[in-house]
């Protein structure tokens, strides 16, 4: 083995879910992670669908290279296929041109103190040292990890510009390939691919060619070269995302902390005590990157964000209003996932709510109904993902009712002190709905919708099985759209009263449900 150098630090990762979860004694699925500077979800592309011709060749090589990706990449960033060089993702990158353009015996100069530590780890490894004078060559990184600051390009040449944030800023050096810069992108952020390791080189063809010389012969694995080229197909709109770091921000702000100007998908806030800060939020399954200085929160969305404010809020003992009754803040509430081979959806749910619902699965109407049956059950519920839509809404729409249920029996736990019986009766224009639950954990659906739209009452019998209730709808009415909703009204109105606290004990004779 080669030494290295007494300053040598390897990359470290922070812990995995389950250690995190196992020392703050939760359920994986709760712990809500901040510190990647990843999507919270996967996009709606990558989807198993997306894999199947790349699974059923998968025994073969890549042969011939990528020949679907690299030009789509290409086409994507605006250069010829000439100029991409692959990697398993942009620390692929980091790792190739450190060890292509400098060597023992060179300095290499870093840009903007602190950065992403991976520039400094390839210096070494190439068995040159970091420092400024007669540089081999430059690494940057815009915008810069950690602070989020797109600084001016360092003029140095050759230059590695690091933009794995690049879709969020909208800035990029591309344009300058010519004058001996490289760019270096990556899908793992605002693509949602970091476990598919996939990164690109953006370079002059001369220099690409050299870089494509030097890397291992097939650096991606042709499933996650699917999933790229399925994720190109549509590319995300990172707008919501943007306004979401603007809001969180701004809501930092009101908590007395100062977090820096950022154009990427994550905030640095700086602090005296992170250490003892992340502390504190890790208790309660929050996970924030720890800094010298400060820490770096990723921003999620708002319900999640909102969590971490309030759990900010109560660390810094700076309770806020409107924070202290977030979503999931609740005792009872779950976070679950379902994923399939057809579907992949997410469930936030607290029984406590105020009736804050978002269902986007795109089944259509089926998203609508699940919405009305949450606000008049009174829940807080998100419900979001993506399935096989292109069969039609059945697989999507009994998978979304099956997770909101499985969330549903999870929230409720052993079930003492629940109401366990409520009904309701709801009209709604020309239909009339009358529903009755019974959340004994025995499951059963009579459900009669005169007319059904189509899937309404598989909807409800798929909440029931996997919720472990009874229900019992009778609806009827001259439209089918009013009949569902009126009757996932009436079930969502009768489960606001079977789920309300108040008995005591088990409402059982036989002591147990
Ligand atoms: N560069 C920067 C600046 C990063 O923040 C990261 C992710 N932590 C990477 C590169 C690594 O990206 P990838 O997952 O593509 O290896």
């Amino acid at each position: 083995m080669k030494t290295l150098p007494e300053s040598f630090a390897a990359y470290e990762w922070a812990p995995s879910t389950a250690v995190l979860a196992r020392a703050a004694g939760l359920d994986p699925v709760e712990i809500v992670r901040f510190d990647g500077n990843v999507p919270a979800s996967p996009l709606p592309t990558s989807r198993p669908g997306a894999l199947a011709s790349a699974l059923a060749r998968v025994n073969e090589y890549p042969h011939g290279g990528y020949t679907e990706l690299v030009p789509a990449i290409a086409r994507y960033a605006g250069v010829t296929p000439g100029n991409v060089v692959l990697g398993a993702g942009a620390d692929d990158l980091i790792l190739l041109c450190a060890r292509s353009l400098a060597g023992p015996g060179d300095t290499v100069a870093i840009a903007d103190a602190p950065t992403y530590p991976l520039f400094g780890i390839a210096v070494l490894l190439a068995g040159s040292t970091v420092g400024e004078d007669a540089a081999a060559f430059t690494f940057s990184c815009r915008p810069n990890n950690p602070t989020g600051a797109l600084g001016p390009l360092p003029a140095a040449r050759p230059l590695v510009v690091d933009e794995a944030y690049f879709e969020y800023s909208g800035e990029t050096a591309v344009d300058r390939l010519d004058e001996g810069v490289i760019v270096l992108r990556t899908f793992s952020k605002a693509f949602g691919l970091a476990g598919a390791r996939v990164g690109y080189a953006l370079a002059d063809s001369e220099t690409a060619l050299e870089l494509n010389r030097r890397q291992a012969p097939a650096p991606i694995s042709t499933l996650s070269a699917a999933l790229a080229v399925a994720a190109l197909a549509d590319p995300p709109d990172v707008t919501p995302q943007l306004e979401e770091r603007d809001r969180l921000a701004q809501e930092l702000g009101k908590l007395g902390l100062e977090p820096l100007p950022s154009r990427a998908n994550f905030l640095f806030v700086p602090t005296p005590d992170a250490g003892s800060l992340a502390r504190a939020l890790r208790a309660g399954g929050l996970v924030v990157r720890v800094l010298p200085d400060g820490i770096r929160v990723t921003v999620r969305d708002r319900e999640d964000d909102d969590l971490l404010l309030s759990a900010l809020s109560r660390a810094l003992d700076q309770p806020q209003d409107g924070l202290c009754n977030s979503l999931l803040q609740s005792r009872r509430g779950a976070r679950h996932v379902r994923a399939t081979a057809e579907t992949r959806l997410g469930v936030r749910l607290a029984l406590d709510g105020a009736g804050r619902v978002r269902v986007a699965t795109g089944a259509g109407l089926y998203d609508h109904l699940l919405e009305q049956l949450a606000f008049h059950g009174g829940l807080d519920l998100v419900l979001e993902g993506a399935g096989d839509v292109e069969t039609g809404p059945h697989h999507t729409a009994e998978d979304a009712a099956l997770a909101l249920g499985e969330a549903l029996d999870r929230a409720l736990g052993d079930r003492q002190g629940i109401a366990r019986y409520g009904d309701a009766v709801v009209p709604m224009d020309d239909a009339l709905a009358r529903a009755s639950v019974d959340l004994g954990g025995r499951p059963w659906a009579e459900i009669e919708l005169e007319p059904d739209p189509g899937l309404a009452a598989h909807v409800l019998g798929s909440l029931a099985q996997a919720g472990r209730f009874a229900v019992h709808v009778e609806a009827s009415g001259r439209n089918d759209h009013h009949t569902a909703e009126a009757a996932f009204k009436a079930v969502g109105r009768a489960l606001r009263v079977a789920l309300a606290p108040g008995f005591v004990g088990i409402p059982s004779t036989k002591g147990r449900l």
